[in-house]
C-alpha cells in the first residue's frame, strides 16, 4: 500500500497547487483523481476563466487577486508559456456610475483608484469606438482595468500537474476516493472505487463540487450548482479579436453575463452567466444546457452584442460550482478528524486565485497561519445565508 506524508484528493486548481506547495517544502505527496487529467467534469477544466481584481466593496479579494496576477505572470515566465493573457477587464453598465453608489461596478472602480490602480473610465462614445461589437447606447458608462484578463484553465492544470510530477508528486490518475478509514479521530487510509487503498499522515480533500458527497457533514454549508457556458463561432471574427473585444462583464451583478475575446486556439467566443445556477447532485443529475438557457443567451446577445445574436453555438456545457452558502472559499482542518483538511468552496470564482490557493491550503494542513486564512475557516452557515460575492447575479 502506498503511503505519503500528504495525500491529495482531487487534481483541480486547489489540489494541484497544494501538492506543489507541500512537495516544495520537502514532504512526500500523493494525489488521486478519477479518469484522466484535466478531468472533463472538473470546474478547473475549460478554455478560459476570468482573472479580475474587481470585487466591489470587498478589498480582501481585490488584494488577493492583485497578488495572484503577479503569480500568474511568474508562471508564464517559469513555464515559458502564456497561461495568463493580460487583456484587461471591461465592466459595462446601463446607467451612469454614481459616485459613492454601492453598485458592484462603482465600488470596484473606487476601490481600484483608492489602491492606486488606473482603471480607465469609458463613456458611451468611447465604448462605441473601442468595442464596436457592443450595441451602441445600451451601455452608457463603464471602465477598462488593464491589470486583468483570463487564464487557459485546462492548460494551467495540465502544466501544473506536469510540474508537480517533475517535483516528485505521485499523481494517481484513474483513482476515485470513496471511503475514509477512521480510527481514534484520525483518518488511517482512503479506499478507492477502483479497489486500491492509500495511507498518509495527512489527507487533503480538494474534490471541488464532489467534496460534500465525499464528506456529507459539509452538505449543510455547500452545494453543487450548475451554470451554462456557450461557445459561439462569430461570423465576423475580427470584431471579437482582442483588442477590438476583450474580457467583459455586461452589468454583471444585475445580469450575470460575461464573456471573452475570440479564443486564440479554439477560435470561439465564450459567453457564460455568473448567476444563481441550478442546484444539482454532482453524480446523479444530468448536466445539460436547456432550450431556455439558449433563449436567455440569445435575448442578451440581441440586446447587447447583435453581431453575435445569430452566431452558431458550437459547444455548450453546464459546469458546476462548489458553492458555499456565503460564496467564500472553504479552507480549513476538519473539526473532528485532526489529520484531514478541506480545500474547496470555489463558488465560481477561485480559479484566478490559483497562485495563492496552494499556499493557503498547505498552511491550513500544516497548522500554520496565513494572512488570508480567517474568512475561509470551518464555519456555521444557516440556510438563510446569502452569497457575498458581489459580481454574482443573485436573482
Ligand atoms: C462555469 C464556470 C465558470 C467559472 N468562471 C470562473 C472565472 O471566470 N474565474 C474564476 O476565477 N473562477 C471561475 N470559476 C470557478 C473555478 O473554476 C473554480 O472555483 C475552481 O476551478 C475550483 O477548483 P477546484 O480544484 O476546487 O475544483 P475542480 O476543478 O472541480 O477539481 C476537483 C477535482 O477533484 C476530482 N475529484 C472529485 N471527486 C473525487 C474523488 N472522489 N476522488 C478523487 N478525485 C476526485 C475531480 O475529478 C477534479 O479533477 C468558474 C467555474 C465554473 C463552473
Amino acid at each position: 500500500m502506498k503511503s505519503y506524508d500528504f495525500l491529495l484528493i482531487g487534481c483541480g486548481i486547489m489540489g494541484v497547487t497544494t501538492a506543489i506547495e507541500l512537495r516544495k517544502r520537502g514532504h512526500s505527496v500523493g494525489l488521486l483523481n478519477p479518469d484522466s487529467l484535466p478531468h472533463p467534469l472538473a470546474a478547473s477544466t475549460d478554455i478560459s476563466k476570468i482573472v479580475r481584481m474587481e470585487y466591489g466593496s470587498d478589498t480582501e479579494y481585490m488584494d488577493m487577486a492583485d497578488h495572484c496576477i503577479s503569480g500568474w505572470k511568474a508562471w508564464n515566465e517559469l513555464f515559458n508559456d502564456t497561461l495568463y493573457h493580460e487583456t484587461g477587464f471591461l465592466l459595462l453598465v446601463k446607467n451612469p456610475l454614481e459616485p459613492s453608489s454601492n453598485s458592484f461596478e462603482n465600488a470596484s472602480y473606487e476601490n481600484l483608484l483608492r489602491k492606486g490602480h488606473q482603471p480607465e473610465r469609458l463613456d458611451s462614445q468611447a465604448i462605441r469606438e473601442r468595442y464596436p461589437a457592443f450595441n451602441p447606447g445600451v451601455y452608457v458608462d463603464g471602465f477598462i482595468h488593464r491589470r486583468a484578463g483570463y487564464v487557459e484553465s485546462s492548460k494551467v492544470v495540465t502544466t501544473l500537474a506536469g510540474y508537480a510530477t517533475q517535483l516528485g508528486v505521485e499523481i494517481h490518475e484513474g483513482q476515485t476516493a470513496a471511503f475514509f478509514e477512521e480510527k481514534n479521530g484520525q483518518v488511517v487510509s482512503v479506499k478507492t472505487r477502483e479497489g486500491s487503498e492509500f495511507q498518509a499522515g495527512h489527507f487533503i480533500v480538494c474534490a471541488g463540487h464532489f467534496t460534500h458527497t465525499l464528506l456529507p457533514e459539509l452538505q449543510g454549508v455547500m452545494k453543487a450548482t450548475g451554470h451554462p457556458v456557450f461557445h459561439l463561432k462569430p461570423n465576423r471574427p475580427e470584431l471579437f479579436t482582442f483588442p477590438n473585444f476583450t474580457v467583459f462583464g455586461a452589468a454583471i451583478a444585475a445580469t450575470g453575463w460575461y464573456g471573452f475575446p475570440l479564443h486564440p486556439m479554439a477560435g470561439v467566443v465564450k459567453i457564460a452567466n455568473h448567476g444563481p445556477g441550478l442546484e444539482l447532485h454532482p453524480e446523479q443529475d444530468e448536466r445539460v444546457v436547456y432550450e431556455a438557457d439558449i433563449a436567455h443567451l440569445r435575448a442578451f446577445l440581441r440586446e447587447s452584442i447583435p453581431a453575435l445574436a445569430d452566431a452558431p453555438i458550437v459547444h455548450t456545457r453546464r459546469c458546476l460550482y462548489c458553492d458555499t452558502l456565503d460564496g467564500h472559499f472553504w479552507i480549513d482542518r476538519h473539526p473532528r478528524l485532526s489529520n484531514l483538511t478541506v480545500g474547496a468552496g470555489g463558488s465560481g470564482h477561485a480559479m484566478k486565485m490559483g497562485p495563492v490557493l496552494g499556499e493557503m491550503i498547505a498552511a491550513a494542513a500544516l497548522g500554520e497561519g496565513h494572512r488570508w486564512a480567517a474568512r475561509y475557516r470551518w464555519r456555521d452557515l444557516s440556510k438563510d445565508t446569502k452569497s457575498a460575492e458581489e459580481a454574482r447575479n443573485k436573482t
